[in-house]
């Protein structure tokens, strides 16, 4: 079983490689967006609660993103391994993802982050906002602030990580094929140790 968090800023490509990972590895991928997203599309209590917060380009709070990211691992399992995509976001969130994964007898094996530098993410988050429909993909200000929020709590995790001797950052800048080689690479790598 091969466990991978798929970790970066947002518009890093994680969503994308994340795609191309699941079917080579065959994982099952979660996007804590896609699922947010899915709910705010079916009109749900999650989803209503979840928009107030993505809409501005916060995080959701700890509490709901945790039960519901728990809620998806339970309900996927048993499976070949996960490729999680957006998640964990803030140091709470890779706590309780840990003490999950031990009562389920499993670890996170490798986390891999996407380079890729401020100037490159916001022209390629204003250039998906005009084809991907997503209110927090439509203004500079609300990309500020997602990246803000990934500073002052995303990025933390790179040391909870090396910590935990799993954390491993390639160039995300260059073609879909460039950075999936690369990504294989490393998961190749490790997975050969
Ligand atoms: P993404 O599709 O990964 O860019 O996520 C879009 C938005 O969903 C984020 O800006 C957050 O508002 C919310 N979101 C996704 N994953 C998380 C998470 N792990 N923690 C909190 N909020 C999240």
């Amino acid at each position: 079983m091969l466990n991978v968090v798929i970790f970066g800023k947002p518009g890093s490509g994680k969503g994308t490689q994340a795609a191309i990972i699941k079917d080579k590895y065959g994982l099952t991928h979660i996007s804590t967006g896609d699922v947010f997203r899915k709910n705010i599309s079916q009109g749900t209590e999650l989803g209503n609660i979840a928009k107030q917060f993505m809409s501005k380009g916060e995080l959701v709070p700890d509490k709901i993103t945790i039960a519901m990211l728990e809620s998806e691992i339970k309900g996927f399992m048993p499976c070949n391994g996960f490729i999680l995509d957006g998640f964990p976001r803030t140091i709470l969130q890779a706590e309780s993802l840990d003490k999950l994964l031990v009562n389920l007898n499993l670890k996170i094996d490798l986390v891999i982050a996407l380079d890729v530098p401020n100037k490159n993410l916001i022209n390629r988050l204003l250039k998906r906002g005009k084809t991907s429909g997503r209110s927090d993909d439509q203004s500079k200000e609300k990309i500020d602030i997602r990246l803000e929020e990934y500073d002052n709590k995303t990025k933390p995790l790179i040391i909870f990580y090396e910590n935990q001797k799993k954390f491993y950052s390639i160039d995300g800048v260059g073609s879909l094929t460039d950075v999936n080689i690369r990504l294989v690479d490393v998961i190749d790598s490790k997975c050969n140790d």
